[in-house]
């Protein structure tokens, strides 16, 4: 038996639910597979954790984003709008779950144009139906915050609410939102305030899949500027389209999917479903199709692969090869060595001592002691920190650091020396972690060396 639409759209809704509950329970290495966490200044993308300093794969996130938006409409038109989208799984559980199946508030889920009565039994259900799905929406903006506070730190800042209030606010006013939007917004949210509307008509072509109506079979039911004609049959007894109206009720969005393609259509496909029914028991195939506009008046299989998908897919396959390199190169610890404003110092012995500012970050899961060596310049010794400098998981430390370098045989004649440094900065206790840094160091001018140095006599 083939499943309808209306079914298949039901398991995705489930399956897409059920998964982005879990995620934010899932851990690798101690990190969520996605978490933004503003508290800790913290990106965790599968598995590994990116500190705010490491936010170099934002930016290859957001276009991979944009493009990936722009394939799948290119592709398959809003087909995230009717199979994936929040705001349409929870205008299902709410309107055809709760109100529809549950409460017997609306007749049938395949009349959605037939607005509830009011009377006070009615009102009394809708009562419960909006208190319902405030339970759900609670849960729901409580899942959402999860992937920006992680579920552990949640249910431990709840315990205290007088101290996180700025959580809790943030909790009530999405669930608050998520009500009123679901409630009383509906499907007009689709039309008029999501801006995926507006920009999808743009990327369609004559290829992309959609929800479609054959008025080849099933005749014309409106003229070129949108004028009601006669019914099909009407004009020509051959017109399959026996102008019934089923898929015409169904529409959430309340549009005739006859009119051609419109901005309100969110590809639920729920017309598809009706017309299927109604001309099967005619022994015919649907006039409604989810498929192209070329394809349907070819007669032709759908094309997907074309210049434009084809594009789109090797521009995602880089950025995201991109993404891949990047994060393999992800460094264990983080280190900034800035230098002290002071260029130099020269002691009484003609040894120059250089200053700087370490600051390490310790992004590993576990504390870590760390030490350093200079890889490229033999005469420069390392004068201070005496000992390997302890920084807790997820720790930041400020060191002061002195080098000191004497005779050194250097071009300083008539300018100070700038050497170049390599620093090996490392863990005594992992010898995985290990990185390096570069930065310089100023070796006075033989005039100024000399004159110091006399000076000091
Ligand atoms: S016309 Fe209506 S029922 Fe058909 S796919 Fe679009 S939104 Fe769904
Ligand atoms: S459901 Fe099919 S037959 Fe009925 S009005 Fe729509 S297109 Fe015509």
């Amino acid at each position: 038996m083939k499943l309808s639409y209306r079914k298949k759209r039901y398991i995705l809704y489930s399956l897409i639910t059920l998964i982005a509950i879990c995620i934010p329970f899932i851990n690798i290495n101690g990190n969520q597979i996605f978490l933004l966490s503003f508290d800790h200044k913290e990106l965790h993308l599968m598995g590994i954790a990116f500190n705010v300093q490491e936010l170099y794969l934002m930016p290859f996130l957001l276009i991979m984003l944009f493009i990936g938006i722009f394939f799948m409409t290119t592709l398959g038109g809003r087909i995230w709008c009717g199979w994936s989208c929040p705001q349409t799984i929870f205008r299902v559980i709410y309107r055809d779950l709760i109100e529809t199946k549950l409460l017997k508030l609306r007749k049938k889920i395949s009349d959605k144009q037939q607005k509830p009565t009011y009377d006070t039994k009615n009102v009394i259900k809708k009562i419960i139906a909006i208190t319902l799905f405030s339970c759900i929406a609670l849960i729901a903006s409580a899942v959402f915050l999860f992937y920006f506070v992680p579920p552990k730190e949640f249910f431990a800042y709840l315990s205290q609410p007088l101290e996180h209030k700025v959580l809790l606010t943030f909790w009530l006013c999405i669930a608050g939102f998520l009500v009123f939007d679901i409630t009383f917004m509906a499907e007009n949210f689709c039309i008029y305030v999501c801006p995926y509307a507006r920009v999808q008509s743009v990327l369609y072509d004559n290829d992309t899949i959609m929800a479609i109506y054959d008025n080849g079979r099933g005749g014309l039911v409106y003229d070129n500027v949108g004028n009601l004609l006669a019914p099909p049959q009407k004009q020509d007894k051959n017109n399959e389209c026996i102008n019934c109206h089923q898929c015409v009720k169904v529409c959430p969005t309340h549009i005739d999917i006859r009119k051609g393609m419109q901005l309100e259509c969110i590809n639920c496909l729920e017309c598809v479903d009706a017309c299927t029914d109604v001309m099967g028991k005619l022994q015919k195939p649907t006039l409604v199709n989810w498929s192209s506009p070329n394809a349907i008046q070819t007669k032709t299989k759908i094309k997907y692969l074309r210049s434009k998908t084809i594009g789109y897919m090797i521009v995602l396959a880089i950025i995201f090869g991109i993404m891949l390199v990047m994060g393999s190169k992800k460094e264990p610890v983080l280190v900034n060595i800035d230098r002290n404003t002071q260029l130099y110092e020269i002691r009484k012995n003609g040894a120059i001592d250089n200053f700087y500012i370490f600051l390490f970050e310790n992004t590993d899961k576990k504390d870590h002691r760390y030490s350093f060596e200079i890889l490229n310049q033999e005469g420069i010794e390392i004068i201070r920190p005496h000992h390997p400098i302890k920084v807790e998981s997820k720790g930041k430390i400020k060191e002061v650091v002195i080098l000191r370098a004497k005779n050194l045989a250097v071009n300083n004649a008539k300018n100070d020396a700038l050497l170049p440094l390599k620093i090996r900065i490392y863990a005594i206790d992992d010898s995985a972690i290990s990185i390096e840094r570069k930065s310089i160091f100023v070796y006075p001018k033989e005039q100024v060396l000399q004159k110091a140095l006399h000076s000091k006599k």
